[in-house]
């Protein structure tokens, strides 16, 4: 009964910080030996592809206290990064107020991966398809930088995702989803004004696609959110896109120049055209460029178009 020597010495050391700040410490330790791991979904997949070398050290972040659910304060819904995207996906109040997050979380991988899958991976990963759902309802990052936890706009801790230099300065924690509670405690998300509920019309839609219907990688992912007048003017919109290997972003230039607009054939073909340009997806071996821009401009169009024609 040899033991399997190789197999001994290949297989990393795995660490159970109970503390951000012991898993900071761990980190700085061993650099680039280590990896923090959440579900380690997404980190199996390059392992077993060789996309990545599973390092010697693997800093487990599940064990850290108070990041395993959702806590809904004053003006926002806090949803711990080790919540699981089952757990997530089944939460009543994220359902209710932030449907586009729960539609994106339906989307992703299959039910038994996404038992172990985190929120926080996926969002950590910068590529994970929650993220334009979570940018449109302006989610900020709580996260840790060896000193203080931090809290941070996604869109900002998204631009930093290639910076290699700051890999051991971003522990993601939590995030926040803001919110305004009104005077009759009903929750809205925190661009709703009560009083203009009535006269406004808001509208929004999460779309993936991928190559195949279901339990498919994204090659597009689209999230829109916004609201019209009676009369068909914008009042409120955000776009962001993303999927495949693309850092999802808010296409915040278009946003400006929509604002205050009214939703008209013309309006239509701009906005077209211009996320043709402003749009910039990575093409893959499964589609071009091209395709994901058009794919984009084609989802976006046609929700502002149903927002406007009912
Ligand atoms: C079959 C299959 C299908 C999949 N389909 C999809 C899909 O459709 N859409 C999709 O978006 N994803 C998909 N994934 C990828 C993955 O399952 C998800 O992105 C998942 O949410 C990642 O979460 P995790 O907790 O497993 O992350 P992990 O694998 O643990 O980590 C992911 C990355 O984030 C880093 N990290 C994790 N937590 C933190 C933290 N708190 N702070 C800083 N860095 C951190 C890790 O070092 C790693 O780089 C799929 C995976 C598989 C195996």
């Amino acid at each position: 009964m040899g033991m399997n020597v190789q197999e001994t010495m290949s297989s990393p050391l795995v660490w159970h910080p109970q503390t951000a700040a012991e898993a900071w410490i761990l980190k700085q330790n061993f650099g680039i030996e280590s990896v923090y791991i959440s579900g380690g979904t997404l980190l199996r997949t390059h392992w077993e592809s060789g996309v990545a070398a599973m390092p010697q050290h693997l800093i487990d972040l599940s064990a850290i206290r108070g990041l395993n659910d959702c806590k809904i304060g004053e003006q926002d819904l806090l949803i711990g990064g080790q919540m699981s995207l089952q757990a997530c996906r089944t939460n009543l109040f994220l359902q209710r107020h932030f449907p586009m997050v729960t539609e994106a979380i339906r989307t992703i991988a299959a039910p038994s991966i996404r038992q172990i899958a985190t929120i926080g991976g996926n969002v950590a990963s910068n590529i994970g398809d929650s993220i334009p759902a979570l940018l449109v309802y302006d989610a900020e990052v709580s996260w840790y930088d060896g000193s203080a936890e931090l809290q941070t706009p996604l869109s900002e801790w998204l631009l930093h995702a290639n910076d290699s230099s700051r890999e051991n300065e971003r522990l993601l924690l939590s995030l926040q989803l803001p919110f305004k509670k009104s005077e009759d405690d009903s929750i809205h998300d925190s661009d709703e004004e009560k009083d203009s509920n009535a006269k406004m019309k808001r509208f929004s839609a999460y779309h993936k696609v991928g190559r195949r219907e279901a339990f498919t990688p994204s090659v597009v992912t689209a999230a829109i959110k916004g609201s019209l007048t009676k009369s068909g003017v914008l009042k409120e919109i955000r776009i962001a896109l993303g999927g495949g290997q693309t850092i999802p972003q808010r296409i915040e230039q278009l946003e400006k120049e929509i604002i205050e607009a009214a939703v008209d054939a013309r309006l239509l073909q701009h906005v077209y055209d211009r996320i043709l340009q402003l749009y910039e997806p990575r093409e893959d071996i499964f589609a071009s460029a091209a395709y994901r821009k058009t794919t984009a401009a084609n989802l976006i169009v046609t929700e502002l178009w149903k927002a406007a024609k009912v």
